[in-house]
């Protein structure tokens, strides 16, 4: 009945201390999460590389797993450690060199009012091959559309933690942009400003100075854009955390998205559909073409995730050793 189409090279998943056949299921339908998104997740990537598999920021991830349950006040047994060892452990299972990593805990079966009194906290563990998140051709760029319903605010719910039902907002706008033909969707913060796309961040960039957004405008504090934050700055590039006004990001020379799963994807194409009511209109970003300053950090990152640039090693935790 599970089948692993969408989950390449998916063998085995970890819940409670077992590994199951990823075929087999057995979670009740009656679990708090599957209702109200009572859960928290990571999504980390590992990278095959000349050493064997590297895991990228794994410290900085479950840092913020830890801090998402933490947010949603779980009682749960596990340490940090252990988590890092069943994740290691999930990777050499499944015989994965590079892989999506997707921790998760969630409030389970034990009753169903929205204080999960009686429902244990359970940790998952899946690791499968996931490619370009935005499909193949997102490396020439993608296309998006600025959607009407305004980004959760920092005041209304934590946005620093990856909470499962918050994903729910993500999910409709993201479902919405693909019906109406855009690759991907971007939020605007109730200030209105750009926020985020549903899962990605967002670099801009004007005569040759980036600027990323940071939490006070409602947004994860992504670990990739912390580390293209970091590395930028080393490259030379001038580098502003701030506000992105929607006037900016249209008359931007480049705009990609960082994120694990995205890591950096350029953006070529925007829609503006902030007003529901109003026309929508369709801005080319700078050429229409994979900027210079993107394509030169695409590349770094790719080299800093495989463990070919020294100084960044700080950042992999290899599999072996
Ligand atoms: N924003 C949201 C809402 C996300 O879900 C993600 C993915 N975790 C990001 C930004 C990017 O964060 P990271 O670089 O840590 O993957």
């Amino acid at each position: 009945m599970f089948n692993t189409t969408h989950f390449p090279k998916a063998l085995k998943y970890w819940h409670e201390g077992k590994f199951y056949v990823w075929s087999d299921a057995h979670v009740h339908p009656m679990a708090h999460a599957l209702h109200y998104g009572s859960s928290v997740l990571e999504g980390i990537r590992a990278y095959s590389t000349a050493r064997g598999t590297a895991i990228f920021r794994l410290n900085e991830h479950i840092d913020r797993f830890l801090y998402s349950a933490a947010v949603a006040k779980m009682n749960f047994p596990y340490t940090k450690e252990d988590i890092i060892r069943v994740i290691k452990l999930t990777l050499k299972e499944n015989k994965l060199e590079s892989a999506y990593i997707r921790p998760m805990m969630f409030y389970s079966y034990g009753n169903l009012g929205l204080v999960p009194k009686f429902c244990s906290v359970e940790l998952v563990v899946a690791t499968w091959e996931w490619g370009a998140y935005l499909g193949e051709k997102s490396v020439n760029g993608v296309s998006v559309c600025i959607v009407s319903w305004r980004r959760l605010h920092h005041s209304q719910l934590d946005m620093k933690a990856k909470l499962g039902g918050a994903y729910i907002q993500s999910t409709i706008c993201g479902l919405e942009t693909r019906a109406k033909g855009y690759d991907e969707a971007i939020f605007l913060n109730l200030e209105g400003n750009v926020a985020e796309g549903p899962g990605e961040n967002i670099f801009i960039v004007k005569d040759g100075v980036l600027k990323t957004n940071d939490t006070s405008e409602s947004i994860l504090e992504g670990i990739t854009r912390t580390s293209l934050v970091e590395m930028a700055k080393d490259e030379g590039y001038k580098m502003v955390i701030g506000p992105i006004s929607r006037e900016e990001f249209f008359a931007a020379d480049e705009v990609f998205f960082s994120g694990t799963a995205v890591e950096v994807t350029p953006i070529i194409r925007v829609t503006d559909g902030s007003d529901p009511a109003g026309p929508k209109k369709e801005y080319v970003i700078g050429s229409g073409r994979v900027g210079e300053t993107t394509r030169r950090l695409r590349q770094m990152f790719k080299e800093v995730v495989t463990g070919q640039i020294r100084k960044y090693e700080k950042w992999i935790t290899f599999l072996e050793g």
